[in-house]
């Protein structure tokens, strides 16, 4: 394959943007070589600027699980636009869309539309200082809850692939309320809770670490951290931006049957345009403004635009719930068919999985950021541009979980595997 035009897009763009990208993964800084630039994109399939087809394994890092360009959000984003983009007065549709997202998640009576997952982390943490009046949050090594100040500790995917684990520009005073816990260690949380008593205001959460690769809790982990919150005060945050309307209708607290007290979003819920939510029980939404004295705001917050797209992608998820086995069954079927070609090509590996994320790591097993790093990262260079050769477009980085959309069909899968097959064989 050529990417002549994508290299030349590449070298226009690093002269305006830094690294050329408006979000440092992008770049192909883990991977080496330049990144491809996608003219469009139908189903799983992306269309490069030289023409290339790629079968997509990241679904805009998410939010694509019914494929791109799905006609019924298409449908209702031009519908919407029509009528006008941005008025910054209440609109009908920000309630049908939260009404929808509140039926479907289970524990939470009120949700607040934001911009990104970021956003939508950054506001659940304020709230849960608010609310308990107390200052320190845990989180995880390897865990990614967006890229404010307080999360950049650790705070795997990007930040991890670019050495930077904290960001220069992070100050000390910030990083010093952060408490960090290596991912399924529930006596590393109790000896942090015990060291600073009365002073944890939350815990902050991937339920299933997707930016890390993809890392399941281990059986108890999270049951643990609910146990712990509730003798200590403390709330318990379930980053959902990632497994929220993918795992299950109502994300991994339906799905693992653990519930948190404030639940994020991102990605799906906005089907493919920028929205984040974050979501608690009545008596927990009532600290925030305009009702309770937490402030948060957003000139485009609740967008009719972004609303439209991300209420036809609900409602197409809660109608078809057959949507998550189908999902299921293929990233089984993957996982199946990678599994019979590692195996024969003799390589370190595991796989991890669960739902529509999986991830291939070179190295023995992966349940926390440390073991995770242990990867083989030139193993997974040549086997992401191998596969990229034969026209799979892979996470750019062996941090980072894959994410299935149900627009594959199992030729594609077939394909992958076999590209696998052939590219493993060569290394
Ligand atoms: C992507 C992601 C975020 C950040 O969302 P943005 O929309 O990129 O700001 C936060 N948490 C998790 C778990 C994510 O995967």
């Amino acid at each position: 394959m050529l990417y002549k035009r994508s290299s030349a897009l590449f070298a226009e763009a690093e002269k305006v943007i830094p690294g050329g990208v408006n979000s440092p993964v992008r770049a192909f800084k883990a991977v080496g070589g330049t990144p491809i630039f996608v003219k469009k994109a139908k189903g799983t399939y992306l269309y490069d600027e030289d023409d290339n087809r790629l079968i997509d394994y990241i679904a805009s890092w998410g939010p694509m699980i019914l494929g791109h360009a799905y006609e019924p959000v298409v449908k209702a984003v031009k519908e919407r636009a029509e009528s006008g983009t941005s008025f910054g007065i209440p609109t009908a549709l920000e309630t049908e869309i939260a009404k929808l997202a509140v039926q479907m998640v289970p524990g939470i009576d009120k949700i607040r539309f934001v911009n990104s997952g970021t956003e939508a982390c950054m506001s659940a943490v304020r709230l849960a200082r608010g609310y308990t009046g107390k200052e320190k949050i845990i989180k995880f090594s390897g865990c990614y809850h967006g890229h404010s100040d307080a999360f950049l500790i650790q705070a795997g995917s990007g930040a991890v692939t670019f050495g930077s684990p904290n960001s220069p520009g992070v100050t000390k005073g910030t990083a010093k309320d952060t408490l960090l816990a290596p991912y399924n260690d529930l006596d590393a949380v109790k000896e942090l809770i015990k060291a600073n008593p009365g002073e944890i205001a939350a815990i902050i959460i991937e339920p299933v670490a997707g930016n890390m690769g993809c890392v399941l809790p281990n059986p108890g982990f999270l049951e643990g951290l609910r146990e712990a919150c509730d003798l200590h005060g403390i709330l318990l945050i379930f980053d959902e931006v990632m497994t929220g309307f993918r795992l299950a209708r109502g994300g991994a607290q339906e799905l693992l049957g653990v519930k948190a007290d404030i639940v994020t979003f991102g990605k799906v819920i906005g089907g493919g345009l920028p929205v984040g939510a974050f979501a608690a029980n009545s008596e927990i939404m009532s600290h925030l403004a305009p009702d309770g004295p937490v402030y948060q705001a957003g000139t485009l917050s609740g967008n009719p635009l972004a609303m439209a797209a991300g209420m036809a992608m609900l409602k197409e998820l809660n109608e078809r719930p057959d949507v998550f086995k189908s999902l299921e069954e293929k990233t089984a079927y993957l996982h199946k068919g990678l599994l019979k070609v590692l195996n024969d090509s003799g390589k370190v590996f595991c796989i991890n999985r669960i739902g529509s994320m999986i991830s291939v790591h070179f190295t023995e097993e992966v349940f926390d950021f440390e073991s995770a790093a242990k990867g083989n990262n030139e193993t997974f260079k040549m086997f992401f541009h191998g596969m990229l050769k034969e026209g799979v477009y892979l996470p750019p980085s062996a941090f980072e979980s894959w994410f299935l959309n149900d627009a594959l069909s199992y030729e594609d899968l077939d394909h992958t595997i076999n590209a696998a097959n052939k590219v493993l064989r060569g290394l």
